[in-house]
């Protein structure tokens, strides 16, 4: 008992070694860059496939291995084969790795779990999330004679971590339904404002989108673009102008001609941290004064490129803006998909959406089930 006591204290000192900074001081970190330039038409001009979203009706899971299963059996394009194409770098890096950590042996030894360790923490699911799963198997270890059953124990137990982080969506219940969507410059705000639009328009719902972006006339065309492929109407004025005033106008509008929902994009950078917290504050409160109860959400979009910094940001935006929701966006961009876990263990903040890929269809509920299944 005290042997294994040392193995886990050594284990534990070790981990924290490899603790970035952020995380240990909880200091925000400043390395998201607020003038950074942002490329700000985005390549890919599919058009909507309606049809795509209303077959895409969610399933009741029963299982992790009939998800799978459906994986296996579902065409390229389908809903599950997407997740699993937008995890696939994150599944090379945990799959392949813990495939190697057998050759050669059968049985689970210290050398083991210290090579599954170094796996987990690099696909960033955090350094005490690997701990505490290492903790887990180490406990079961003479069941484990070989990958396929370490990657269960695996999936089982990051299920577990996830399922106890979920929270019900929140219903719509208000009309309009107003999203505030925030976060720091190229994380994909404006593309998921388009994905969602295109959404909810399929369901049937009328949407509204501000363009409260006003920073660059740039952007104010990208989100036009979406706005034209999602089929929705949207509210704008000039480059500079008072974003406050935009978002009260699409209210107005929204009232006016009884649209569901209202989706206001903003700016990611201004000319300091500062100022950009306290426009997205005014934004909020013009919202506010405006549709008692308003916005129903604010919705924070997190990159999975960045890794650790997404907490950081998750924070910041918090702590001036009572985030409601995250949509992570680019998983199909990273191995670090591990983040994942971290984002839900960490924040208090339920993880909505998933972005794995930059066509309109390529935003997800977040469901941990298939999340996990398409991982492993
Ligand atoms: P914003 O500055 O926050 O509004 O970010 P944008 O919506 O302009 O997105 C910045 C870039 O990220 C664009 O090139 C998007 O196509 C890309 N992007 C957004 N979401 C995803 C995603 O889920 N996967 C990938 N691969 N790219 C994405
Ligand atoms: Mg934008």
């Amino acid at each position: 008992f005290i042997m294994a006591l040392n193995w886990f204290k050594k284990k534990k000192n070790k981990a924290e070694e490899k603790t970035r900074p952020d995380q240990k001081t909880g200091e925000v970190s400043q390395s998201f860059e607020f003038d950074d330039v942002q490329a700000e038409t985005p390549e890919n001009k599919t058009d909507i496939k309606h049809e795509e979203f209303e077959s895409e009706t969610p399933i009741p899971p029963d299982s992790i291995d009939e998800e799978v299963d459906r994986g296996a059996s579902e065409k390229p394009t389908g809903f599950f084969k997407r997740l699993k194409n937008g995890l696939s770098k994150t599944r090379k890096l945990l799959t392949t790795d813990i495939n190697d950590l057998f050759a050669g042996k059968r049985k689970i030894d210290d050398e083991l779990l210290d090579e599954l360790e170094e796996i987990l923490i690099t696909s960033d699911i955090g350094v005490q999330t690997a701990t505490d799963l290492i903790r887990g198997i180490s406990l079961k270890s003479s069941e484990i004679s070989g990958p396929d059953q370490l990657k269960k124990v695996l999936r089982e137990k990051i299920l577990e971590l996830l399922n106890a982080a979920m929270k019900p969506p929140q219903a719509i219940v208000n009309k309009p339904h107003v999203i505030m969507v925030i976060g720091v410059n190229g994380t994909g705000k404006t593309t998921t404002i388009g994905k969602l639009a295109a959404r909810f328009s399929a369901s049937g719902k009328k949407v509204i989108i501000a363009a409260a972006d006003t920073f660059r006339a740039a952007a104010i065309e990208q989100l036009g673009i979406w706005a034209d492929r999602a089929g929705v109407e949207i509210i704008k004025h000039r480059e500079m102008s008072d974003p406050a005033a935009v978002a009260y106008d699409s209210i107005e509008a929204a009232v006016a001609r009884d649209a569901d929902i209202v989706l206001v994009d903003t700016a990611g950078r201004l000319h300091t941290k500062k100022n950009l917290m306290e426009e997205l504050k005014k934004i909020k409160r013009t919202i506010s004064n405006k549709l008692a109860g308003a916005p129903h959400e604010v919705l924070l979009i997190l990159d999975a490129t960045t890794g650790q910094n997404a907490l950081s940001q998750a924070s910041l935006f918090n702590d001036a803006l009572d985030v409601t929701g995250i949509a992570l966006t680019k998983l199909d961009g990273t191995a670090k998909g591990g983040i994942v876990v971290s984002i839900c263990k960490t924040l208090e903040i339920p993880l909505t959406y998933i972005g794995v890929g930059e066509k309109i269809e390529d935003l997800q509920e977040f469901d941990p089930i298939q999340f996990v299944a398409a991982l492993f």
